[in-house]
């Protein structure tokens, strides 16, 4: 499928902007065609009117309607075959199995959406039923359920150019939860972007959506992003990037007339503690186990270990040094594009000159251009006194805290900002121990891992993916999992609806067998 380099604004494919820009190969900074146009001012306010519109009857497809349209997305996307695996290793140099796999990860998350639509309960209907006769005040009919919050912006993220990009899971949950989507494409990947876009399309009129359900733009403009954040018909705005990104789109959306929500997954330095009997345990082990967590996919997740903490003498030193052998062995990698890859060196270049942090290991080979696993250490004195070591470095380097008694590991963890994650590697008698550590970290992330690491964000009901301010804007919601799509609805009661008028999901007769809240007792029943 040849590609254009073109906006799509609702279906209508579109690059009447002169203003073009370019894909480049990942690595080897190589010019790929087509060009790209950038959408227009007056093309992004007509992608966002049409959005508008396209609520209007997007709200009230049926439930079975929207998981077929979910369902062939899905289908479309598998269609795109190897073109698109092709596009994106040129664009990302992520490889090929990494892309498989994540196309897999991308077409289950619509499916998983679909079933969660199909089935229905997600919208939690609460039923009370009228006391016409109560005392001193008669109570009334009630029926409160979650509805579309309207159309959602999304900022596909360059990181996954499949599963959180133009066909992701924010997408997903927003289309799921009954609203229009526009994305702003990640200009890492435009060309993998267009593809996904044309699929979403194809889907849309296959299966009938007013036009105008999807639409994406390219941009590469910060003032262009800020328009789709600040377009009265926003009404949220879904996003994952870095949080100078993140940060700018909240406080844009919060100084709006109508401020929105944002929902920014802008990344965590997910840190590890090490507890002495499990350290003593299986240094090694944990030390191999860290060391692939670290330089995964070129250490490109948020949920990169980019922090580690542990105590004790001879073992601490044999862990370091093991750390640093293992990363000698490590292939320097190819980053996501040049922005990332600048951005690690001069983070890794600012550790390495704090004193008191020293270099315990880095990749042996050398290959300009690409990036080194680096492992730095340092002690908890000086990690407490430079703030700066808190902050995330994107790749694939990990930073060593040698603490000087398992105590001070729980200062360590009080003093952190919010996490995605944070883990501990321990024995039971650990665990015992250290009651306090669990409770302080519970405070500070949104997964807590024991005796495993956190890259790999397994999509289903129970993961959370997202933690307290600066890992997210909004701590009580994940982007990952079918909960992800509470991010996009807001409740409605109704008071004293005939039952003609109520939406089918709090109607007495329980057609579609959800699962409700009636009087206060969770049932299949009617109501
Ligand atoms: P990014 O720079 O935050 O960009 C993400 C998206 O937000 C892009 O579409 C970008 O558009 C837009 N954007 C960024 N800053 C903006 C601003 N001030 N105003 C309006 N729009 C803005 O993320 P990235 O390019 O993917 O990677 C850069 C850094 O983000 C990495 O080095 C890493 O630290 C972090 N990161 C975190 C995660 C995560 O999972 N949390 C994932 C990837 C990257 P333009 O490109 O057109 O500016």
């Amino acid at each position: 499928m040849e590609l254009h380099g073109q906006n799509f604004i609702g279906n209508k494919a579109v690059s009447a902007n002169p203003k073009t820009f370019t894909a480049f190969a990942a690595g080897s900074g190589e010019k790929l065609p087509p060009l790209f146009h950038e959408a227009a001012p007056e093309e992004i306010d007509a992608a966002l009117a049409l959005a508008a519109r396209a609520f209007e009857e997007y709200r009230r497809k049926s439930a079975d309607k929207i998981a077929a349209f979910l369902d062939r997305i899905a289908e479309e996307i598998l269609k795109l075959g190897d073109e698109l695996i092709q596009r994106a290793m040129a664009e990302t140099a992520l490889p090929e199995a990494r892309l498989t796999g994540e196309r897999a990860r991308t077409v289950n998350q619509f499916k998983l959406f679909a079933e969660l639509v199909r089935e229905g309960s997600w919208v939690e209907a609460s039923i009370d039923h009228a006391i016409p006769d109560r005392k001193p005040l008669p109570k009334p009919d009630l029926r409160r359920m979650l509805v579309p919050i309207g159309p959602v912006v999304v900022f596909g993220a360059s990181n996954f150019p499949l599963a959180y990009s133009v066909g992701g899971g924010d997408t997903a949950s927003a289309l799921a939860a009954g609203c229009p989507v526009v994305v702003k494409a990640h200009p890492a990947h435009p060309g993998t972007s267009e593809l996904v876009a044309r699929a979403i399309v194809v889907a849309a009129e296959a299966m009938g959506m007013p036009n105008g359900v999807f639409s994406m733009v390219h941009a590469v403009n910060t003032e262009l992003s800020l328009r789709l954040v600040k377009h009265p018909a926003t009404k949220a705005v879904g996003f994952t990037g870095s949080l100078q990104g993140g940060r700018a789109l909240f406080d844009a959306a919060a100084s709006r007339p109508e401020p929105i929500p944002v929902f920014a997954e802008m990344g965590s330095t997910n840190p590890v503690f090490i507890l002495p009997g499990a350290l003593k345990k299986n240094a090694n082990g944990i030390a191999e186990g860290l060391a692939q967590s670290v330089t995964l996919g070129v250490g490109q997740f948020c949920t990169n270990p980019g922090l580690a903490f542990g105590c004790g003498g001879t073992e601490w030193r044999a862990f370091v040094e093991k750390m640093g052998q293992l990363a000698g062995g490590v292939a320097p990698g190819t980053m996501l594009h040049a922005g990332i890859a600048s951005r690690f060196r001069e983070g890794a270049e600012k550790m390495g000159n704090i004193s008191g942090v020293t270099l315990a290991g880095k990749s042996s080979a050398e290959a300009p251009g690409r990036a080194p696993a680096l492992v730095f250490t340092t002690d908890a004195k000086t990690f407490q006194s430079n703030p700066v070591l808190r902050e995330e470095v994107f790749g694939p380097s990990t930073l060593l805290v040698h603490c000087g008694a398992a105590q001070d590991l729980e200062a360590i963890a009080r003093s952190l900002p919010g996490q995605l994650t944070a883990t501990i590697h321990g024995t039971d008698e650990d665990l015992a121990q250290h009651p306090e550590l669990v409770a302080i970290l519970r405070e500070k992330a949104g997964r807590l891992i024991f005796n495993q690491f956190p890259t790999g964000v397994e999509v289903c009901p129970s993961m959370q993916h997202g933690g307290p301010y600066p890992a997210t804007t909004d701590s009580r919601f994940t982007s990952v999992g079918a909960f992800a799509i509470k991010r996009f609805v807001r409740p409605v009661s109704y008071q004293n609806f005939p039952d003609a008028a109520l939406p089918a999901e709090l109607k007495r007769l329980n057609s579609r067998n959800l699962w409700r809240l009636i009087n206060g007792k969770l049932t299949q029943a009617d109501g």
